[in-house]
């Protein structure tokens, strides 16, 4: 078997070979080996993001837009407002969960290559008393982009609005210290930073918030108040969670920690992005975003006017060298993404490069 390719991609992501081997056994759900497990994994992730002392972890079944469904229906009521900082296409996301759910939401909107700005959000929340909350994307997937999380908390707080954070593509990568940052919820998921296996979301909640959440939500399966009351009651989760996941997860989480925490993590996909960046910079190509936003997760290339392939083809003969990439998410540009998230070196990104280097150039004409 020849080995699969390296995904440059926002998730799900080349893992580790011991992440992969701890989904290799059968747990007993109602287990105590599974109940310790599951008992461990809500404390790591808790202390990636420092909250032990302030907020609760419920995890939930599915992927990140389950979590983020399930958080909005469990900490809004239908009598709340929720402001949506909008600048990609996981903000809009959120507008689109609250029409569903039938949540009042709107939306602050800046440019998908704009970071939100905390400046007009103090501004509109001045004259806007009806808003209750406020969300925002910590990195926007979309292009990658880094908003301003500690500004936004602050005003937030200073305005007295609650914080809702989407740091799906951000947990365990960007600092986040729940015992300085005001945020009443964090939501993220298994596969992205945390190196994991797909198929777990969960939401870190401040306590107070959760405990004033009981019968909000307009769903069984995504009340995250009964979630979290069913594992304080017996350590168990209320219907089959996903046993390997929660396996692989933890055995990451574990990686994480020698990995050095959040900081180590951080600084070997800042050392793939330089790579990646300096690397397609230099074979002529430019980056969507300023490079003073771009988070070190994805990101975003523009495809060059006379390119020498088609994304089709520059995207196969990538997946033929062993990289998956990403195609782009943009409404107004051509582009394409590449991950530096995941198993992956700065060594992968130089080969990376070299491939690239050998398949298109961006000067020349389409064939
Ligand atoms: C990945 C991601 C999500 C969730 O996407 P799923 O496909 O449901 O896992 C939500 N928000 C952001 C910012 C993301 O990057």
């Amino acid at each position: 078997m020849t080995a699969p390719p390296l995904l440059l991609t926002p998730g799900p992501l080349t893992t580790a070979e011991a992440t992969r081997q701890a989904m290799a056994r059968d747990w007993g759900s109602r287990d105590p080996a599974f109940i310790a497990l599951t008992a461990e994994l809500r404390e790591r992730l808790l202390a990636v993001a420092n909250g032990a002392g302030t907020h609760a972890c419920v995890p939930l079944q599915g992927s990140g837009t389950f979590v983020v469904e399930a958080a909005l229906g469990t900490l809004l009521k239908p009598t709340d407002h929720l402001l949506v900082l909008v600048n990609g296409a996981y903000g809009e996301r959120m507008l689109k969960i609250c029409e569903r759910i039938g949540r009042t939401a709107k939306a602050l909107r800046f440019d998908e290559d704009q970071p939100v700005d905390p400046i007009a959000l103090a501004e509109l929340l001045t004259h806007s008393p009806e808003i209750t909350h406020v969300a925002v994307v910590h990195c926007e997937t979309t292009t990658g982009i880094r908003n301003p999380l500690e500004s936004v908390a602050a005003v937030c707080a200073k305005a007295g609005r609650a914080l809702i954070v989407d740091a799906m593509s951000s947990f365990a990568i960007l600092p986040i210290d729940l015992a300085t940052l005001p945020a009443q919820a964090i939501l993220a998921s298994s596969n992205k930073g945390i190196e994991g296996a797909p198929g777990l979301g969960f939401a870190l909640f401040e306590r107070s918030a959760l405990q004033a959440a009981a019968g909000n939500s307009p769903s069984l399966a995504l009340d995250l108040h009964d979630q979290w009351k069913g594992l304080e009651a017996n350590g168990q989760w209320r219907f089959t969670p996903p046993v390997q996941v929660v396996a692989a997860t933890v055995e990451a989480l574990r990686a994480l920690e020698r990995e050095g925490g959040q900081p180590g993590r951080l600084a070997r996909y800042a050392a793939n992005l330089d790579v990646l960046v300096e690397g397609l910079i230099a074979a002529g190509y430019d980056l969507f975003l300023d490079r003073a936003v771009q988070a070190p997760v994805i990101a975003t290339f523009v495809q060059p006017r006379a390119w020498s392939v088609r994304f089709e083809t520059f995207y196969d003969r990538l997946a033929q060298a062993g990289f998956v990439i990403y195609p782009g998410k943009l409404t107004r540009a051509q582009t394409f993404r590449i991950g530096c998230i995941g198993q992956v070196f700065p060594d992968d990104m130089r080969r990376l490069v070299k491939a690239v280097e050998a398949i298109a150039a961006p000067g020349r004409a389409a064939a």
